[in-house]
């Protein structure tokens, strides 16, 4: 039978275990089916925004001050993140080429509610 969230929780508090510990026993015993945890990124720089996105690349518009990508749950639904800080996100170039964006991605208006994080070319699902 399977385990409800509840009971799981009973358990994590019995082993004392750590929330993020807690979560990725919610994902073993399928009580929340988000599999995926990691993705790599490949960032693209372009002027515009290509009309088609491919997978797993983030299209980034210095010119026009945005970002763009398919939802990296593999859901595929455009997300748009304007850069420049304060409310918008904040891009990062480092050295070696990788790229993180300041601010989180929640796609909560989506049907997949995906969020994560990118750093250094890797989106950290929470
Ligand atoms: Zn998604």
């Amino acid at each position: 039978m399977k385990k409800s969230a509840h009971q799981i929780w009973k358990e994590a508090k019995e082993q004392n275990l750590s929330k993020k510990e807690f979560k990725q026993l919610l994902l073993k015993e399928k009580v929340i089916m988000k599999t995926i945890k990691k993705v790599e990124i490949e960032p693209v720089f372009v002027e515009f925004v290509p009309k088609i996105i491919e997978e797993n690349k983030l299209y980034i518009s210095e010119e026009y001050n945005s970002a763009v990508h398919n939802c990296l749950c593999g859901c595929g639904l455009l997300t748009v993140t304007p850069l420049g800080g304060g409310k918008n996100w904040d891009l990062v170039k480092h050295s070696d080429g990788k790229v993180s964006l300041i601010g989180s991605v929640g796609n909560y208006n989506f049907p997949c509610k995906s969020h994560y994080i990118i750093t250094r070319n890797i989106a950290n699902f929470c």
